[in-house]
């Protein structure tokens, strides 16, 4: 869906839709280089990271695995507590493994730095993280993110995986809602 079919919808466009596949093509030759000779995991933490999995998959020139998580952070509303559980663990034994967190946006960084600790336990050889957009409130978080696409306003926003009220992850880029939508 471009952001034309739901115009009357969006307030701004923050990302678009080839800023996000250039970040994307950049980020793969990263991989490529950081991860050469290692064979490697990308766990992709469900829903919202589905696009960002997706496209970063096919932009790599080399082998990966993929895997999914599902968690659900409890929190008031659109505000995130810290307090995890898992709804679908992954599929593969990570001891061993190398292994790289695809995730779409990191805001409090809360239920990265749960989730990281989760895996960490788990004896992999590695666990690093990617994100596609982090909110300001993430740079005082204690977990170590080594790819980052986009750093956005403190601000709700959809598209790319991300929702509202479960529509909008079918967007190809990054906005901002206008106020009649949540109304
Ligand atoms: P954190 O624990 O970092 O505060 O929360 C991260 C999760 O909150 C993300 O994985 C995402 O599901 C949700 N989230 C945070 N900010 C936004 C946003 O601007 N838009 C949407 N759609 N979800 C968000």
């Amino acid at each position: 869906m471009d952001a034309e079919h739901v115009e009357k919808d969006l307030a701004k466009t923050l990302i678009s839709e080839d800023q996000i596949q250039q970040w994307l093509a950049e980020l793969a030759r990263q991989i490529e280089q950081d991860y050469d000779g290692k064979p490697l995991l990308l766990v992709g933490v469900l829903k919202g990271a589905v696009m960002v999995m997706a496209d970063l998959a096919r932009h790599l020139s080399r082998h990966v695995e993929m895997d999914w998580m599902a968690i659900s952070s409890y929190g008031s509303g659109t505000t995130s507590s810290g307090v995890v559980r898992i709804l679908k663990d992954l599929d593969t034994d990570i001891m061993d493994r190398h292994v790289l967190v695809v995730e779409d946006i990191i805001d409090t960084g809360l239920t990265l730095s749960w989730l990281a600790s989760n895996l960490v336990s788990r004896n992999p050889a590695s666990v690093e993280i990617c994100t596609l957009l982090r909110k300001p409130d993430a740079m005082r978080m204690s977990v170590d993110v080594k790819y980052v696409g986009f750093d956005i306003p403190d601000e709700f926003v959809v598209g790319y995986g991300l929702d509202y009220a479960d529509s909008y992850r079918n967007l190809r880029s990054i906005a901002t809602l206008a106020p009649h939508v949540y109304s």
